[in-house]
């Protein structure tokens, strides 16, 4: 179980003009052994920061990342190496994180050797076997990623995750930059690693299909902030928060396959510098007095769903 609460400053610019920003501030949820939780956001609204949080990449300035109940910033030193092997990320651009000049073996055995969960007479088997895991050749051993088509590099990056017997993974917009029929294979590929290896996935994606496809629950984020959570299937039937029934309603309803946002009404606002009280009360129909003045916070509306607005929580009439 990981359970993930505080504040997450994120350094932006440079030199002179760096600063501290809360790009993502009061979050708040936990994802629970064996889950699927799909996280939403338009670009800029710090998904991806808070993937790299829960990965251990990004520290957590005010608040804590707890595993299994301990917070991660106090763990022992054995404690946090199994932490930083069992959460593993996968990114959405496959070549940027491959090294060009390293071969497919080295690639993957790289960490598990370095780690001593490999040994050396075991090694050719191992990267054989966690190959064939993702349906790559083996016989492909001594290529190059260049050597790869787009989907085989993913396949690849999976690889090199799995090598180290990850509970957690951390998908960061992973079959994004996939077309149509890779992405369709390779999310397949991630529900049957999910099934054969009892994995916990944290699935970051901007395409409401995918999530919908492969999340259990889903969580809506706005400007650094989590406005709505729930189960995929209720929370897509009924959203609860103007931002996501705004976010799903832009999408045509027969278009099942490829419900990726078209931008919501408006320009999002930059995180620098977010609008006071609701975030999202510029672009929100039913914003009031209240809104602008006062931050909502996230109130459980139903079993098992939660949302951050004031229309559930006495009205957006007065403000204070
Ligand atoms: Fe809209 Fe107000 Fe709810 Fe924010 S709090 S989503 S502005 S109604
Ligand atoms: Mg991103």
């Amino acid at each position: 179980r990981l359970d993930l609460a505080g504040k997450i400053a994120r350094r932006l610019g440079a030199g002179v003009r760096e600063e501290t920003v809360h790009a993502v501030d009061g979050v708040s949820f936990d994802i629970a052994e064996g889950e699927v939780v799909g996280l939403v956001g338009e670009s800029g609204c710090g998904k991806s920061t808070l993937g790299r949080v829960v990965a251990g990449l990004h520290p957590v300035s005010d608040g804590d990342v707890r595993w299994k109940g301990a917070p991660v910033s106090s763990l022992s030193h054995a404690d946090a190496k199994a932490y930083a092997l069992g959460v593993q990320m996968i990114f959405q651009d496959p070549f940027a994180s491959l090294n060009p000049r390293m071969r497919v073996a080295d690639i993957i055995g790289e960490a598990p050797l370095y780690h001593g969960l490999w040994s050396k007479s075991e090694a050719g088997d191992r990267l054989a076997a966690v190959m064939r895991r993702v349906g790559l050749d083996p016989s492909y051993r001594r290529r190059y990623p260049h050597q790869f088509s787009g989907g085989q590099r993913q396949r690849l990056g999976i690889a090199r995750a799995l090598a180290v017997d990850p509970t957690f993974i951390v998908c960061d917009e992973a079959v994004a930059a996939l077309d149509v029929s890779i992405q369709a294979q390779v999310l397949n590929l991630f529900m049957e690693l999910r099934h054969d290896l009892a994995l916990t996935y944290l699935f970051i994606s901007h395409d409401l299909g995918v999530v919908e496809h492969i999340a259990d629950r889903v969580v809506i984020m706005y400007l650094g902030r989590v406005v709505e959570i729930g189960e995929t299937e209720a929370l897509f039937a009924e959203p609860n928060h103007p931002y996501t029934q705004a976010l799903l309603a832009e999408v045509p309803r027969l278009d099942l396959r490829r419900r990726t946002y078209t931008p919501v009404k408006g320009e999002i606002p930059s995180p620098l510098d977010p609008p006071p009280g609701c975030h999202f009360h510029p672009r929100c129909p039913h914003a009031g007095p209240r809104c602008r003045a006062e931050i909502p916070q996230l109130k459980q509306v139903a079993p098992g769903r939660w949302s951050a607005c004031h229309l559930n929580d006495g009205g957006v009439g007065h403000a204070g």
